[in-house]
Formats: structure tokens, C-alpha cells, sequence
């Protein structure tokens, strides 16, 4: 650490510790060669993994972006905007998690569906359709067989609210899932 006013280095001491509401360590230091204090502050910088869309593209994850795409699956749904945000959250630790520099646009359309499942069936069919490309009523259908094969209700008894088939356009999630609610 360089003192701000001499400009030597490492020849602080601290003299005060104190951490703040976001995790962050603040010290209070005096320079040892001219007397002079000065605060450090010091967090984690939490990084998330760039997204790999299906074509091969690299997409930084933008939390506005996903949180509007759900929003439109939402639309007209009891479903608060707080529970959306805290869906987005998970994901958004999640990938930090996951350590990686990148991961697939996968991992964050799963978790939108199985959130969303959770949330609200008309919203999770809503984002199923555009999330897997669902293009005929018989799909449509299967995942609707699913979620009430799970509910116990009067589904085929599949018990597959999971998609039927992986996603055909994972890559464009973020923009496609709210392209067409
Ligand atoms: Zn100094």
C-alpha cells in the first residue's frame, strides 16, 4: 500500500478496522515516514461469468435485461416484483459461484423456468414457449401435462414439468424470452 502523500511504500500502519453494511474492511492507516493518515477500503469484487449464447457469442450478464424478459412472462400475474428480483438474484450468485469466466446462456434460462415454475404455472408456460421454442400445441400441451402431472391433478402422470426437449435457442434467452410473451 502506497502512501497517498509521500508515496512510500508499505510503510502504514493501521489504526482502525472497521467493516461496513456490504462486507467491505475500511482501514485507517498512518504512513510511518510522514505521519500522514489515510483510509484503505477493501471488498470483494464479485465477478460473474460471461454467458455463451448458442451461436458462440459472448454476452455479459445484464440483470435489467433478465429482469425485464421475466417481467413479460409475469405480465398480469400475482407475482410481486420483489419475487422477480429475488429470482434474478440467485442466478446472479449462482454464476458468481460457479467461479468461471464463462458459462453456457443455459444455466441462466434453467434457472428462469425452474424459478418460474415455482412462482407461477401461466408464467413458466408463458417462458417455456419462448425459452424452448415450443412451436406446436402438442408441445405446449406436454408441458402443461407436466406441471400437472406434478401438481397431482389431472395431467397424463408424466411428472415432466421439465422440458421435453433441451432449448433450442438457449443463446438468445435474455433478449428472446421477452421478445414475444
Ligand atoms: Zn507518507
Amino acid at each position: 500500500m502506497k502512501c497517498p502523500y509521500c508515496e512510500a511504500e508499505n510503510k502504514s500502519r493501521v489504526i482502525d478496522t472497521t467493516r461496513d453494511s456490504q462486507g467491505g474492511i475500511r482501514r485507517r492507516r498512518e504512513c510511518k515516514k510522514c505521519g500522514r493518515r489515510f483510509s484503505t477500503y477493501e471488498r470483494v469484487l464479485r465477478s460473474t461469468p460471461l454467458l455463451i449464447k448458442s451461436n458462440g457469442d459472448r454476452e455479459a450478464f445484464d440483470r435489467e435485461k433478465l429482469i425485464r424478459g421475466i417481467q413479460i412472462s409475469c405480465a398480469k400475474r400475482p407475482i410481486q416484483a420483489a419475487e422477480i428480483k429475488a429470482l434474478v438474484d440467485r442466478i446472479e450468485t449462482h454464476l458468481q459461484q460457479l467461479g468461471r469466466d464463462e458459462v453456457s446462456s443455459r444455466v441462466v434460462g434453467d434457472m428462469v423456468i425452474e424459478g418460474l415454475k415455482t412462482l407461477d404455472p401461466i408464467a413458466y408456460i408463458r417462458y417455456a414457449i419462448v425459452y424452448l421454442g415450443l412451436d406446436s400445441l402438442t408441445s405446449v400441451r406436454d408441458i402443461i401435462d407436466g406441471l400437472l402431472g406434478e401438481q397431482g391433478g389431472t395431467g397424463t402422470g408424466k411428472g415432466a414439468a421439465a422440458p421435453p426437449a433441451g432449448p433450442q435457442s438457449p443463446g438468445n434467452v435474455a433478449e428472446g424470452a421477452g421478445a414475444h410473451p
